[in-house]
């Protein structure tokens, strides 16, 4: 690339800048003992990097991109947006027509705030709950990360696990006091603190499918028993659905398993690979928000017209295209004969393939996981050309533009790494 600065030098400049030369610390590579990859341009399944690498990707924004990098629809709405004007402070008929479409896919949101990131989404449903039940104390599951919110920054999944940083300094201790956390998947510890601590309880927090600890679906009877336990108690349960929200069906997870919870967490996919976040539940919970409500809940930029513009086209598409069983087909093959030392979980097109060789259902089983190996696998892929999220525990995705081409080429590239790696992975 002419007068194209190197991966190396853009790298030093970055560690000059910015801390860890990174804005987030996922991309900084640091599990798997590499340097961050610089990107130039993404175009369907594939990423370039900054010296004309290419990558088939299947971090995907870790999750947020389902139709491939710049399509072209979703590429003219947002160009078309933009000329209109960047943001106005004010309302646009784009933020309606977003929220319509998300309040009709998903029935459990009646109303739904837009906002523009899941972290800022998690902050406000948690300050909504309190304000709500006039409770303090959140549950929220080992493993389960629900963005860099304050109070919820304990025990988390994501490149926190194997950067080895259980919590964040920074966060007054008064903050954990009001979290409780307790094992993913354990009935039994969740009956027992509901039983003593219901009457201080607020919300229960949870990812359906967990994607942060790698990809570890929660037990429908678990998820049944949160819903009859919150309801019976007044508790409001929340479920994360930044990841699952229009990954495996035109709606939430919570519409193939039929659970309702009181307030929904999307962000991801509803933004098109634009920043955002969304909460959204009940209408006399939501009601609760400024400016009918005492509930504080504000932002520039929440809203935003090309943020809506390029979500309600990904929407659009996914609605008209409902690719959602092929997804699943394309994931499922690509992942056709994996077993042995690795063990695989795998919802639609959402995996993770960890290096152990019992089942993976919690945390604990999740950090039975050889991440050494891991990481050889990792690089053995990269080299390959194909882009895997940076961590042991993180989710895996498939796009509706990974062909079939595509697809044999990442499982001949798996099969190659596992054999460099001398690991028997077929029972
Ligand atoms: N919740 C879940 C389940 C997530 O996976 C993430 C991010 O990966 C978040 C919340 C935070 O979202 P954001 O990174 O947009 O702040």
């Amino acid at each position: 690339m002419k007068n194209s600065p190197n991966i190396k030098d853009l790298y030093e400049r970055a560690l000059q800048y910015i801390p860890g030369g990174i804005n987030s610390p996922a991309r900084a590579f640091r599990p798997v003992k590499e340097k961050p990859i610089f990107v130039e341009k993404g175009s369907g399944a594939y990423i370039f990097d900054k010296e004309g690498k290419k990558y088939i990707d299947h971090c995907l924004s870790f999750g947020a991109i389902i139709l491939g990098h710049s399509h072209s629809r979703v590429s003219s709405a947002i160009k078309e947006a933009i000329d209109k004007g960047t943001n106005f402070g004010l309302s646009t008929e784009k933020e309606v027509i977003l929220s319509e479409i998300i309040c009709k896919a998903i029935p459990s949101i009646e109303k739904i705030r837009l906002v523009n990131s899941g972290t800022e989404a998690v902050m406000s449903a948690i300050r909504l709950s309190r304000g709500w039940t006039k409770r303090k104390r959140i549950i929220k599951f080992e493993g389960g990360y629900h963005g860099c919110v304050d109070s919820l920054l304990v025990s988390c999944g994501s490149s926190l696990t194997t950067l080895g940083v259980p919590t964040s300094s920074g966060i007054p201790e008064e903050f954990f006091q009001t979290t409780i956390v307790l094992p993913y998947n354990n009935i039994p510890s969740f009956k027992a603190i509901i039983e003593k601590y219901h009457p201080e309880i607020a919300a229960v927090i949870v990812e359906p499918i967990a994607g942060n600890m790698g990809v570890i679906p929660a037990n429908l009877e678990f998820l049944r028993v949160l819903r009859e336990e919150t309801e019976k108690y007044k508790i409001l349960l929340i479920f994360d659905e930044i990841i699952t929200g229009f990954r495996l069906c035109f709606g939430g997870f919570q519409n193939i398993i039929g659970i309702k919870p009181d307030i929904t967490l999307l962000g991801k996919i509803i933004g098109g690979g634009l920043p955002i976040g969304a909460y959204g539940g009940k209408k006399e919970i939501m009601d609760c928000l400024a400016p009918d409500g005492d509930v504080f809940s504000a932002g520039t930029f929440s809203g935003n017209p090309i943020v809506a513009s390029c979500g309600i086209s990904v929407l659009n598409i996914l609605k008209e295209e409902n690719p959602y069983n092929l997804l699943e087909k394309k994931t499922k093959y690509l992942l056709e004969g994996l077993s042995g030392c690795v063990k695989v979980n795998q919802v639609g097109s959402m995996f993770t393939i960890f290096f152990t060789d019992s089942p993976v259902f919690d945390y604990k089983s999740a950090k039975t996981s050889d991440c050494e190996r891991f990481a050889n696998f990792f690089k053995g892929l990269l080299n390959k050309g194909i882009y895997f999220p940076p961590s042991q525990f993180e989710a895996c995705f498939i796009s509706t533009c990974h062909t079939d081409k595509d697809i044999e080429k990442t499982k001949k590239a798996i099969n190659f790494s596992f054999a460099n790696l001398n690991y028997n992975i077929v029972k």
